[in-house]
C-alpha cells in the first residue's frame, strides 16, 4: 500500500481553502499530489434532469472527504463520473491528472482499478468464499495465482478477517461481509478509495467499526471519499464535509460536523 503523508497534504489544502483559491485555481498552477480534480463539472442526463450544476472539487492525496448532501442532490451522479459509468456534460473529471471523459475505451478498466468503491450493499459473489471474492478482483487483471495469495492476505489482514478467509459471505455478519467488500476494493491498491453509503445496511455499533476501519485505511495513505447520511459519524469524526445541494456544492469545510453550526 503506497504510503504518502496525509499531514503534510491536508495541511496544503487547508491552507489554500483558507485563502479561498482551492476551488477557483486553474488547473495549471493546482498543487501537487492532487487525486481527484473536477472543474466546472455539469451533469445532465438524457431526460433533461440536471444532476450536478457546475461542481469543483479537488482532493489531494491522503484526505478523507465525507460527500453528504438530501437525497437527489447529486452524490451518486459524483460517484458514477469517477467511475466512469456516467461522463460530464461539460466540465472536466481528472483522476491522477487523466482526464475521465477523454480516456479511450480500452485505457477504461486500468484506470477504473486505480479506484476501490464499496456500496451499501457489498455486493460479493455468493458463491465464493471471503478469500476468492478478494482474490477474483485481482484473477480478473491477469495476475499471477503466486502474486495474488500474498496480496489477498494482506488485505484480509488490513480488515480484519484473516479467521473467516475460507467462509461464504452467507455465512457471514452484515459488517463481515462490509469487510470482505472493503478487503476486494483494497486489493488493487487504489488511489482513491470510494464509499457509496457503506453503513447503510449495518446497525450502529457495526458502521462505527466499520467507519475506524475506512479511517485506519486512511492512515495508511488511502485518499477516501465516503458519501453517507449517516449524520452522527460524520459529526463524530470531524474530517472534511463536502455538502450537495441541488447539484451544487454549499459547503466544503475541514473538521466539520454532517449540519452547517454557523
Ligand atoms: P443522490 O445520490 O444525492 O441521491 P443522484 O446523483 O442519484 O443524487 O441524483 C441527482 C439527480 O439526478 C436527481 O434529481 C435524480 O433524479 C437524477 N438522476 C440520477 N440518475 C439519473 C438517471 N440515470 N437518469 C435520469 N435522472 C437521474
Amino acid at each position: 500500500m503506497a504510503m504518502v503523508s496525509p499531514a503534510t497534504s491536508e495541511s496544503k489544502l487547508s491552507q489554500n481553502r483558507r485563502a479561498g483559491a482551492a476551488d477557483r485555481q486553474p488547473l495549471d498552477s493546482i498543487p501537487a499530489r492532487i487525486v481527484l480534480a473536477m472543474q466546472g463539472v455539469t451533469k445532465s442526463y438524457p431526460n433533461g434532469r440536471v444532476a450536478l450544476r457546475g461542481v469543483d472539487l479537488i482532493i489531494p492525496e491522503g484526505d478523507f472527504v465525507f460527500l453528504v448532501g438530501p437525497s437527489g442532490a447529486g452524490k451518486s451522479t459524483v460517484i458514477k463520473l469517477l467511475i466512469r459509468d456516467e461522463l460530464p456534460t461539460k466540465g472536466l473529471v481528472l483522476l491522477d491528472g487523466r482526464d475521465l471523459g477523454r480516456l479511450k475505451r480500452r485505457d477504461v478498466p486500468k484506470i477504473r482499478r486505480r479506484i476501490g468503491v464499496v456500496f451499501q450493499d457489498f455486493k460479493l459473489l455468493p458463491n465464493k468464499t471471503v478469500r476468492d471474492n478478494v482474490g477474483f478482483a485481482l484473477e480478473v487483471t491477469g495476475t499471477r495465482h503466486r502474486d495474488i495469495v500474498p496480496a489477498v492476505d494482506r488485505v484480509l489482514r488490513v480488515v480484519g478477517l484473516t479467521g473467516q478467509a475460507d467462509q461464504l459471505p452467507g455465512q457471514l455478519s452484515g459488517g463481515e461481509q462490509q469487510r470482505t467488500a472493503i478487503a476486494r476494493a483494497l486489493v488493487h491498491n487504489p488511489r482513491l478509495f470510494i464509499a457509496d453509503e457503506p453503513t447503510g445496511n449495518l446497525d450502529p455499533v457495526i458502521s462505527w467499526e466499520i467507519i475506524q476501519l475506512l479511517l485506519r485505511i486512511n492512515e495508511l495513505g488511502v485518499t477516501v471519499l465516503m458519501a453517507t447520511h449517516n449524520a452522527e459519524v460524520v459529526t463524530a469524526v470531524r474530517k472534511r464535509v463536502v455538502a450537495l445541494e441541488n447539484g451544487r456544492i454549499v459547503r466544503d469545510e475541514v473538521g466539520a460536523a454532517y449540519h452547517r453550526e454557523d
